[in-house]
């Protein structure tokens, strides 16, 4: 039974290497998953790492930096900007002394009692 065991031979060499492939599939999708997340890790790290640069420098940033800082610095306005838009139009102002938002018209802050403008 020669052919027999040929075709047993040939089944299980085909079900071990389907096996083997599915194996690498999965270690491949595993280690690609870890290194996105070591991706997202390291981006954090120099995100932090560049707020704390620009925190320590701004107010004298050296010649290389200053037109990045300049850059940083008109998007924090121009969050600003859009942020008073979006109050404006939701009828809210911030409280200057605590940070809380209150309708406008209110003569008080509802977080502090501070008298508002
Ligand atoms: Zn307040």
């Amino acid at each position: 039974m020669a052919i027999l065991d040929d075709i047993k031979e040939t089944l299980t060499k085909t079900t071990k290497s389907a096996v083997d492939k599915g194996k690498k599939l999965t270690d491949v999708t595993k280690l690609k998953s870890q290194k996105s997340s070591a991706k997202k890790e390291l981006t954090q790290i120099y995100v932090e790492l560049g707020k704390a640069y620009y925190e320590k420098y701004k107010d004298a940033p050296a010649e290389e930096d200053a037109e990045n800082f300049e850059k940083i610095s008109a998007a924090e306005e121009k969050i600003a900007d859009l942020e008073a838009q979006i109050r404006a139009i939701k009828g809210i102002t911030i409280c200057p002394a605590c940070g809380e938002e209150n309708a406008v018209g209110k003569k008080f802050c509802g977080g502090c009692g501070a008298p508002l403008e």
